[in-house]
């Protein structure tokens, strides 16, 4: 596979995709399709953008996550039927995030059990607020009845059953509860999210690159035949991509804290840091580096940097309000605050024609001819850049279809 497919494939495999209708972020997500990739033991790929997987045994069924609506998890079960008639006994939950655990009422019954890592309890209870606003960054927040577990663990948790072995770890990567769940005798492990090419959702307080480096460890030491992601073709994801990933991570978690004690903001270390020739020669790493780079240094800058930053001008910021009436004033009134805005925009000049069009709204959130500027500004963001991280271009285009939505 050539670099550009491989960065293609490393920014499919990320999670919490909800793509809104109408504009696409133009991703190919894997298809619905069941892989049975030991015997016995099943991938369940493309429910929208998640992947679940069974494990069956003879005195009955494991099922990992659940899809992201109680609709979807419904038909994830009746895909589970067509292959065994065996009750299902235990319900594996790789991590809390929405869209593996929201499918869970459809499995609940007599019988069946909900397991997890112990954080999970924690996470459901307490975060569900901030994932209902990360899910409008990228497009309608769902709702669905919560299942809580019936079984959680520390650090390791064993499961036997019909003869099986199912080993459960507990990992630090893109969420703090995260479970890995290996097949030692099948030689799979189902990893969830611990892939996630962002480190995390971007607009929640989780992403442990040091976990993530320590999980990548125990996989390898576990030495999978076959790796299910929680996103993304199966295929794609190979002890040989997370090796890669670790290794970028380790060298920007090195980078950042240099760039930071030599005294650089972050704009000056999105600036400074570029990929190494060491990476450039391999397109693993190269694949790696171009999808972790810029979300890794935002997450990485922010942890250690704290909440303030060190320059004193940043401490106690002017509001929004108050910026953009000065740059109204500046301009010569809002309407020309947005002329000058249209023309950044017809210059190619997107970013800061959505910080002045911003400022406008602010000023004036019903302006139509701004609202529409908003939105075209979004697409061409979202168009303009071949490279960019697929969390940012679903949400310009969510961001575009409610701009279009507020023009009255
Ligand atoms: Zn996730």
């Amino acid at each position: 596979m050539n670099t550009r497919a491989e960065t293609l494939t490393i920014l499919l495999s990320c999670a919490l995709l909800w793509l809104p209708a109408g504009e696409t972020a133009a991703q190919p997500m894997p298809k619905r399709e069941v892989i049975e990739v030991a015997d016995g033991v099943f991938a369940a790929t493309g429910y929208a953008s998640n992947n679940m997987g069974f494990i069956v045994t003879k005195d009955g069924v494991v099922v990992i996550d659940t899809g992201m609506t109680p609709e979807l998890g419904q038909s994830f079960l009746e895909d589970i039927r067509r292959h065994t008639d065996q009750p299902v006994r235990y319900v594996i939950f790789t991590h809390y995030h929405y869209d593996h655990v929201d499918g869970a009422s459809a499995f609940k019954g007599e019988g069946v059990e909900f397991v997890a890592q112990q954080n999970l309890v924690w996470n459901l209870k307490n975060l569900k607020g901030l994932e209902h606003i990360n899910q409008t960054v990228l497009g309608e927040a769902s709702e669905a009845p919560t299942v809580f577990p019936d079984i959680t663990y520390g650090e390791e948790h064993r499961l036997k059953l019909g003869g099986r072995e199912i080993h459960l770890y507990h990992a630090m990567g893109e969420t703090s509860d995260a479970t890995l769940i290996h097949l030692p005798a099948e030689e799979v492990i189902f990893i969830g999210d611990l892939n996630n090419a962002n480190l995390g959702s971007p607009v929640m307080p989780e992403g442990y690159a040091e976990g993530f480096i320590e999980a990548v460890d125990l996989i390898e030491s576990l030495a999978p035949r076959v790796l299910v992601p929680g996103h993304g073709r199966i295929d794609d994801t190979t002890l040989g991509s997370l090796q890669a990933m670790r290794r970028v991570t380790a060298w920007l978690m090195t980078a950042v804290r240099e760039s930071v004690s030599a005294g650089r903001n972050l704009e000056e270390t999105l600036a400074a840091i570029k990929m190494p020739p060491e990476f450039a020669s391999d397109p693993l790493l190269a694949a790696s580096f171009v999808a972790c780079r810029e979300p890794y240094i935002n997450r990485l800058f922010k942890n250690y940097t704290g909440y303030y930053g060190r320059n004193p001008v940043a401490f106690r910021p002017s509001t929004t309000v108050q910026r953009s009436k000065l740059l109204a004033e500046l301009a010569g009134g809002n309407a020309a605050l947005l002329a000058k805005a249209q023309a950044l925009a017809g210059n190619g000049e997107h970013q800061l024609a959505l910080e002045l069009l911003d400022a406008v709204l602010t000023n004036e959130p019903d302006n139509s001819a701004a609202l529409t500027q908003m939105a075209d500004t979004y697409i061409a963001m979202a168009r303009g850049d071949s490279d960019l991280n697929w969390y940012h271009r679903a949400a310009y285009f969510n961001a575009a279809r409610k701009a279009r939505a507020a023009i009255k």
